[in-house]
């Protein structure tokens, strides 16, 4: 039985920077926790950072691969760069699939963290650029399939087509 790894804040706990949690309620994840599949991850805290914690964004014109080059920054609206326990947060998670042998993660949208598909400029106005957060990035390059809280019917889809290969 394939594993899938969840952003914490997506289980309902009270995570994100703000200190509270996404309320849930998708059938597939439900599911998922009764078939205990679910590995919970939250690559801010198992980086270090409290909760709450103020908001970060990834620095404006630069991406994820160049965080995790050394090559640019995460920083915190307070002007603190908290790009540190940024990557180590997605080392850990990336150490926590590799452990389980994980290869399908279901991470919290326009997180400069979980992000799948989008994140904000780094001038934390609220303005989406296409792009990932750090750990999703991380993940993605490492051939794990990353979806987000708006594709659990992709991403059931993509672990059955799993656990039917495991099958043969
Ligand atoms: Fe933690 Fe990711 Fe949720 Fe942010 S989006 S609170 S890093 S699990």
């Amino acid at each position: 039985m394939q594993f899938v790894l969840v952003s914490s804040c997506l289980l309902g706990n009270p995570v994100r920077y703000d200190g509270r949690a996404v309320p849930r309620g998708d059938a597939v994840l439900s599911r998922w926790l009764e078939e205990g599949r679910v590995v919970a991850v939250c690559p801010e805290m198992a980086g270090g950072l409290p909760v709450p914690r103020p908001p970060a964004e990834i620095e404006p014109g630069r991406v994820a691969d160049a965080v995790l080059a050394g090559l640019a920054r995460v920083m915190a609206v307070t002007g603190d760069d908290v790009t540190a326990p940024f990557v180590r947060g997605a080392r850990e998670a990336l150490a926590t699939a590799r452990e389980r042998g994980i290869r399908v993660a279901v991470l919290k949208e326009g997180s400069p963290s979980c992000g799948g598909n989008y994140v904000y400029d780094g001038h934390f106005a609220g303005q989406r650029l296409p792009g990932a957060g750090v750990t999703a990035q991380l993940l993605r390059s490492a051939g794990l399939q990353v979806f987000s809280e708006h594709q659990w019917a992709e991403a059931r889809a993509c672990l059955d087509a799993l656990d039917a290969d495991d099958a043969r």
